[in-house]
């Protein structure tokens, strides 16, 4: 630990798995305060109590983040637990696996309701908090599809390309209130989505090996290569990174394909 992110009390969504947990133990190490909200009630859970057991200054929530009123409670609860919110990291998100016509409305609402209008719903939560202390940071996990398209998915690239667009937005706004707003575009990571995303197919085997042939380096990112570039972000390291969008792909999206 070198006490990078020493004074953050970081709110995190989707804290209970895959990119989200491996940024939570990230800043943790840092020097953190750090609060978890994950809808997954039991994982969360068993997460939580691991965590605490370290003496580290964390608390947890499960909550879904479409639920606006939670939400709000949520900040409230970590406000008097860990201390006033100053960083959030609007990391939990869904994808949708189909081609456009064959999404259903219910799966376009909530893609839409996960990854955009929940992002919103915590940022809506903490930016007064952050306003009237000392300002703030917030950096929202969006994705290489934030800015290409992958067939088969939809809707989801078109949530994260809004998610980008509400970051630059919510940037622009509060730059003047000391309010930073980032976005990070990881390429594919191995956690339990992608291998779901795998298991889509017909033979999820080949389609790993797909997906592995698509990156220059042949190999896909760890969470934990996610949650390094998350650390630098939050911290104060780059204190002029405003309605940024950092790629963390491995080259993936620079390389043209025949
Ligand atoms: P994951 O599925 O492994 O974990 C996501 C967590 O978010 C889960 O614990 C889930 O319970 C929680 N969650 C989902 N919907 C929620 C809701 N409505 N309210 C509260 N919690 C909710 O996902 P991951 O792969 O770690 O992805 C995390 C983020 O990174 C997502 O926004 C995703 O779109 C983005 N991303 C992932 C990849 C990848 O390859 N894994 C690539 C690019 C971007």
């Amino acid at each position: 630990m070198t006490g990078r992110l020493t004074g953050k009390r970081i709110l995190v969504t989707g804290a209970a798995q895959g990119i989200g947990l491996a940024m939570v133990r990230a800043f943790l190490d840092e020097g953190a305060g750090v609060f978890l909200i994950d809808r997954d009630e039991a994982l969360l859970a068993g997460v939580g109590n691991e965590l605490t057991g370290q003496g580290a200054p964390i608390a947890h929530r499960a909550v879904d983040i479409t639920d606006e009123q939670g939400i709000a409670r949520a900040v409230s609860q970590a406000a008097s637990t860990i201390g006033e919110i100053n960083a959030l990291v609007n990391n939990a998100g869904i994808n949708v696996f189909a081609e456009p016509l064959q999404t259903t409305d219910e799966e376009w609402q909530q893609c839409f309701d996960i990854n955009l209008k929940g992002a919103w719903n915590c940022c809506k939560a903490v930016l007064p908090g952050m306003i009237a202390g000392d300002g703030g940071v917030i950096l929202n996990i969006a994705s290489t599809h934030a800015f290409t398209i992958i067939p088969h998915t939809f809707p989801y690239p078109l949530a994260k390309h809004a998610l980008l667009g509400m970051t630059k937005s919510l940037a622009l706004e509060y730059a003047g209130r000391n309010v930073r707003v980032n976005a990070l575009a990881p390429g594919y990571v191995s956690t339990q989505k992608v291998i779901d995303y795998w298991n889509s197919f017909p033979d999820p085997e080949a389609a790993k090996a797909q997906t592995l042939k698509l990156h220059p380096g042949g190999r896909i990112a760890t969470p934990e290569e996610i949650a390094l570039a998350a650390v630098f972000m939050i911290s104060d390291e780059c204190p002029f990174m405003n309605a940024a969008c950092l790629t963390i792909d491995g080259g993936l999206s620079v390389q043209q394909h025949p």
